[in-house]
């Protein structure tokens, strides 16, 4: 490690409390660290213990007690027969006798997990992937050796899928636990059962910037908590007179950022925008007007513009933390995720447009959208609070006072509002059958809980009763949504498994077509004419096929890429996610789903077209996508011509994806499925990914999706609830009047 790393390190705040917490981790088993942004939580707090020779000793005695014991259980197994099997308890044998440490680290963004990663492997002089590596979905540069691990939260849920008790780690962290993103919060569940299972042996610590104390201490049994002080500087907030209306939102943000650069004195500029798109747009409207500046005759000190979101490569964003020399200005049009995941330091000066895009579950539909949606207060303060790290700063509310004081204090835990279905089916297939009375921190809505399980009925991964199907185990191996992995499976068994995989590879990474916004206007039309000349009227699912495959036909040209503005390093990533999927898809076995599609309708349907020769790989595909989403089966109104009425439930109208490519050939078929939801109000939702299908192929599914028995799925019995209730009631008052009595004696 650099002398001048070392210093660094030194002069980050966690640095004085590192003795209180390495004495806290070694006398609990949870334990709380808060802490401004930019402290060192998430890259020095798994340092020190990596680091330290006496941590690593003890708690490796513990493991090897711990898992010396599980051997035992494992000889004798409790139950006798066919389930002993089943319920052995998992034992890595490597590491009972193992001195190595091994630690991971959580994230809830994908951007946030590589970028550490990558800083600590820095710091440590090291290659990333020999003691300090990254996993997220679809990418992995971890290796046996790595001991740091920086995950995304999805994937540590999915680890808890084989090993419950989470044996190949020593030392969990939940960072960024203020965000209670889905599964943070599904890992706070699952950490802790597993860590009371494990006796000592696993440690887990909570790590936030701020955070709702009371929640996290009851949560995790009064566990003792570190308050790390950061030093930090005055920031002066400046509110606007009015807030400002959506159309005007980027063109306020970027005029506030040309005049502090006109006006004020060194210091970096942050401007929190809702989403992606915007950051772009502002930065080439900013470029535009610093020109008009320019030209007008008045003087522009030197300047950088920066974007930074959550799905930009990490080059990119790398380039966002390099310093610029001392009369440059950096300007940053940054999402939320620069709120308190990834700290750039320099910061002098924010702007606060006030809003955020968020997933939302919207009930009509059951899907979910992302929203465009006013900031907490909370928010709101740690925007701010990004200007006053290293000087004194300045912050322009581009809001009212009035509208700060009517913004709710906290933030909304994700798992307050999005679809749940894809954390019902983990649970289910870890075994955990009552969901509805899962122990997580805040609980869902049981509204929000009944209608993902209703989806998990409707594509077969549950039965009636609530128990999970093979189909549903099956589906639980895809790192997809339910629908996605049915779709695959389904595909398989229509032979047309190498398609589907493309296409779901495709719809996982950033779009394959170049951001090309509405403000380049030429850009933008040429984009339209390409992509209509591609479009195929079978739907967006085959034209996005359909461009991809001509790309691979063209042996992967850059040169094909650039001219048909498709985006290169989408178009490798997906091609990489397609062969991954592939892989897992020949995992599933032909044989054993064929017991369960002997009875499905669609595929019933397949073999008939196949057996008549009137077979098309295009129409299987379709009938594939059906099996994973037929609930989304939309039907043409005929007041409008992008305007669709879903099927169930009854009365939603959703709206056609500009993007589409039935609005970019102007034909809108009469039947479609869709298998994603966007618009940015809660109002109507718009179709994306668009596919024409034969309402014939989904009718006989349509009786399905009116009656379900909800209750019945989620394994709520009544009767019982009520008894139990009563008895409860009947306790309580005995214990009263006992309680009374005592007091009269006394
Ligand atoms: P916290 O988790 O408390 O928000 P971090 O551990 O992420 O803090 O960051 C500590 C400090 O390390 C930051 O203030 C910043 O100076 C530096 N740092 C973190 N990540 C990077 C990076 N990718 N590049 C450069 N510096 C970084």
């Amino acid at each position: 490690m650099s002398q001048e790393i070392q210093q660094f390190r030194a002069t980050l705040p966690i640095n004085e409390f590192k003795q209180e917490i390495l004495k806290q981790i070694q006398e609990n088993t949870f334990i709380i660290i808060t802490g401004d942004t930019g402290s060192g939580k998430s890259t020095q707090l798994p340092q020190y213990l990596l680091d330290d020779e006496e941590f690593r000793l003890n708690i490796c005695q513990k493991r090897k007690k711990f898992l010396e014991e599980r051997v035992e259980e494992k000889e004798q197994p409790k139950v006798q027969g066919f389930l002993s099997k089943k319920l052995k308890p998992f034992v890595p044998e490597d590491r009972i006798n193992s001195t190595d440490l091994k630690i991971v680290v959580t994230q809830p963004r994908r951007m946030a997990a590589i970028s550490m990663a990558k800083r600590v492997a820095f710091e440590r002089n090291q290659n990333l992937g020999i003691e300090v590596g990254y996993s997220i979905r679809f990418d992995n540069s971890t290796t046996n050796t790595t001991q740091l691990r920086y995950v995304t939260d999805g994937i540590l849920v999915r680890e808890c899928l084989q090993d419950k008790d989470l044996t190949g780690y020593d030392v969990v962290i939940l960072d960024e636990a203020h965000e209670r993103s889905l599964y943070t919060d599904v890992l706070f569940a699952l950490v802790k059962t597993a860590a009371k299972r494990r006796k000592g042996s696993l440690k887990v610590i909570i790590t936030s910037a701020t955070l709702n104390i009371n929640i996290f201490k009851n949560y995790f049994e009064g566990c003792p908590y570190v308050k790390v002080h950061g030093k930090s500087f005055p920031v002066e907030v400046k509110y606007a007179e009015h807030n400002i209306t959506q159309q005007k939102r980027n063109h306020d943000a970027v005029n506030a950022a040309i005049r502090m650069h006109l006006h004020e004195g060194p210091g970096d500029i942050l401007v929190f925008l809702p989403g992606s798109e915007d950051c772009e747009v502002c930065r080439k409207f900013c470029y535009e007007r610093l020109a008009e500046v320019l030209n007008s005759g008045v003087e522009v000190p030197s300047v950088l513009l920066y974007t930074l979101y959550g799905s930009q490569t990490s080059e990119d964003q790398s380039q966002v933390f390099q310093r610029a020399d001392e009369h440059t200005r950096k300007i940053i049009f940054c999402t939320n995720i620069a709120e308190t995941s990834l700290t750039i330091d320099n910061i002098g000066f924010v702007v606060d447009t006030g809003y955020v895009k968020q997933k939302v579950y919207n009930p009509r539909t059951g899907m979910d959208s992302l929203i465009i949606q006013p900031i907490s207060k909370t928010q709101a303060i740690q925007r701010t609070g990004r200007a006053g790290r290293t000087q004194a700063g300045k912050c322009y509310r581009l809001f009212s006072k009035q509208f700060y004081e009517s913004l709710s204090e906290h933030t909304t835990a994700e798992i307050m509002r999005v679809n749940l279905a894809s954390v019902m089916l983990l649970l289910k297939s870890m075994g955990i059958d009552d969901v509805v009375r899962f122990e997580f921190m805040e609980q869902p809505t049981q509204e929000a809980i009944l209608q993902s399980l209703r989806q998990l009925y409707l594509i077969q991964a549950i039965d009636e009763d609530g128990q999970i199907t093979p189909m549903g185990y099956e589906m639980s191996r895809y790192p997809l949504e339910p629908s996605y992995a049915k779709a695959l499976i389904t595909s398989k068994m229509m032979e047309c498994s190498n398609e589907m995989s493309a296409i779901v590879a495709i719809l996982s990474t950033e779009s394959i077509w170049q951001r090309i916004t509405r403000v380049d206007v030429d850009g933008y039309q040429k984009l339209q004419e390409i992509q209509s000349q591609h479009a195929d009227p079978a739907g967006d699912h085959l034209s996005l096929l359909k461009i991809f495959s001509e790309w691979k036909q063209a042996t992967f040209n850059e040169q094909f890429a650039k001219d048909t503005l498709l985006n290169l390093r989408s178009l490798k990533q997906a091609d990489n996610i397609r062969q991954q999927l592939q892989q897992l898809v020949e995992g599933t076995s032909k044989k054993k789903c064929s017991q369960f599609y002997d009875q499905d309708y669609l595929y019933k349907l397949f073999r008939k077209q196949k057996d008549s020769k009137k077979w098309n790989i295009n129409e299987s595909i379709k009938l594939a996508l059906c099996s994973g989403f037929y609930f989304n089966t939309a039907r043409k109104m005929h007041n409008g011509e992008d305007t669709y009425l879903m099927v169930y439930p009854e009365g939603t109208v959703v709206d056609t994806d500009p993007q589409s490519v039935y609005t970019v050939i102007q034909q809108y078929p009469e039947t479609v499925i869709f298998t994603e939801l966007g618009g940015t109000s809660q109002v109507r939702g718009v179709m994306k990914l668009i596919s024409e299908i034969n309402i014939e192929w989904v009718k006989p599914y349509f009786s399905n999706m009116v009656k379900v028995d909800l209750f019945k799925l989620a394994r709520i019995e009544f009767q019982q609830r009520g008894r139990d209730a009563v008895q409860e009631r009947r306790q309580k008052k005995i214990q009263e009047q006992e309680k009374q009595k005592d007091l009269e004696q006394k």
